[in-house]
C-alpha cells in the first residue's frame, strides 16, 4: 500500500503522471484540482465557491480543501493507496492530511517533487491552455500569480516531508516515459 504526494510547480506534469501511476500501481488517484472541476462543472455550491479563486490562480481556503479530501478518503473503499495530486499545497493541508490517515491508521509513504524550470512551466500551460478549457490556464498574469503563489505557499509543504525524511525530487523534463521510470523506482524503493 502506497500513500504518494506527487509535487511541484502548476504545469509539472503531475496530473500527466498520475494517470500512468495509478495504471501501474492500482492507486486512487486524488487529484484536488480535477475534483473542484469536476464540482464546478455540475454546478455544486462548491464549485461556485471555489470557482472566483481558481479563475484568478490563488487557493481555494484551506478548510474548504480539506473537508473535500477527508471526504473522498473515507468514501474511498478497497484501495490499495492514494496519489495526492495537487495537494496537500499548504502547511496547513499537510498536517490534516497526515491526521486524517492516521485516523484511517495510514501514512504518506513520501513525497516525489518534479523539478522543471519556469520558462518550461509557461510554455507548457500556455500550450494546455489552448485545449484544456480553463481561464488560470490562458492568462499570463494568471499564470505568474499561480507560480508565484506556488513559491510563497506550496514550496514550504516540501520541507515538511523533508524533515520527515520523506521527500525526492526528480527531474521533470524529458520523456514522459524517463520521466515515469524515474518516478517508479522511488516507489520500488518505499
Ligand atoms: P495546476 O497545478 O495546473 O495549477 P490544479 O488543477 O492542481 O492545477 O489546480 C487548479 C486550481 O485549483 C488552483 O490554482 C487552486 O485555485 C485550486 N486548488 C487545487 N488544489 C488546491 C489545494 N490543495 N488548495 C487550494 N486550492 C487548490
Amino acid at each position: 500500500m502506497y500513500n504518494i504526494v506527487l509535487f511541484g510547480p502548476p504545469g509539472a506534469g503531475k496530473g500527466t503522471q498520475s494517470e500512468k501511476l495509478i495504471q501501474k500501481y492500482g492507486l486512487t488517484h486524488l487529484s484536488t484540482g480535477d475534483l473542484f472541476r469536476k464540482h464546478l462543472g455540475e454546478g455544486t455550491e462548491l464549485g461556485l465557491l471555489a470557482k472566483k479563486y481558481m479563475n484568478e490562480g490563488h487557493l481555494v481556503p484551506d478548510e474548504v480543501v480539506i473537508k473535500m479530501v477527508e471526504e473522498k478518503i473515507s468514501e474511498t473503499k478497497d484501495s490499495q493507496g492514494f496519489i495526492f495530486d495537487g495537494f496537500p499545497r499548504t502547511t496547513a493541508q499537510a498536517e490534516a492530511l497526515d491526521k486524517m490517515l492516521a485516523k484511517h491508521e495510514l501514512e504518506i509513504s513520501g513525497m516525489i517533487a518534479l523539478d522543471v524550470p519556469q520558462d518550461i512551466l509557461r510554455e507548457r500551460i500556455k500550450e494546455r491552455g489552448k485545449t484544456s478549457n480553463r481561464a488560470d490556464d490562458q492568462d499570463d498574469e494568471k499564470i505568474t500569480t499561480r507560480i508565484q503563489v506556488y513559491m510563497n505557499e506550496t514550496l514550504p509543504v516540501a520541507s515538511y516531508y523533508e524533515k520527515q525524511g520523506k521527500f525526492q525530487k526528480i527531474n521533470g523534463v524529458g520523456e514522459i516515459s524517463e520521466i515515469f521510470n524515474q518516478i517508479t523506482s522511488v516507489i520500488d524503493s518505499y
